[in-house]
């Protein structure tokens, strides 16, 4: 039975709360021939391609335990960059234009970050 969390219009990845442009099955495709496991194939659930790509062949068959090996993935993976040191308004003012942008920038991205693992233990924290 192919079952199906969302729906073709569903543009958040489950996992981390982004733009989904891709579509994970929660059991992965590499495994399909496995009779063993037939009772979950099939469900697909919306995702980004970052976390699609870094679920790959795992074989965790509950969104919340993939959205749990995500967290733990991207902990690891943005560790340096989520330690970057943040700069008040006046700090960066007293930068030249193109360092202002680049750590305005970096700051941004942290920021995104941090949203995207708040979101993850969100959905880690999920009974489903
Ligand atoms: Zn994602």
């Amino acid at each position: 039975m192919v079952a199906s969390v969302g729906t073709a219009y569903d543009l958040t990845c489950v996992y981390c709360g982004v733009l989904a442009n891709s579509r994970d099955h929660l059991f992965p495709c590499a495994y399909r021939g496995h009779r063993t496991f037939t009772s979950e194939a099939g469900e697909i659930v919306a995702a980004c391609t970052e976390c699609n790509s870094l679920l790959g062949d795992q074989l965790l068959f509950k969104i919340k335990d993939r959205a749990t090996f995500l967290h733990t993935a991207y902990s690891k993976r943005w560790g340096k960059l989520l330690r970057t040191p943040r700069w008040t308004i006046e700090e960066l003012a007293e930068l030249d234009g193109s360092l202002r942008e680049s750590i305005t920038r970096t700051l941004y991205d942290v920021d995104v970050c941090k949203l995207r693992l708040a979101y993850l233990l969100k959905t880690s924290q999920q009974t489903r």
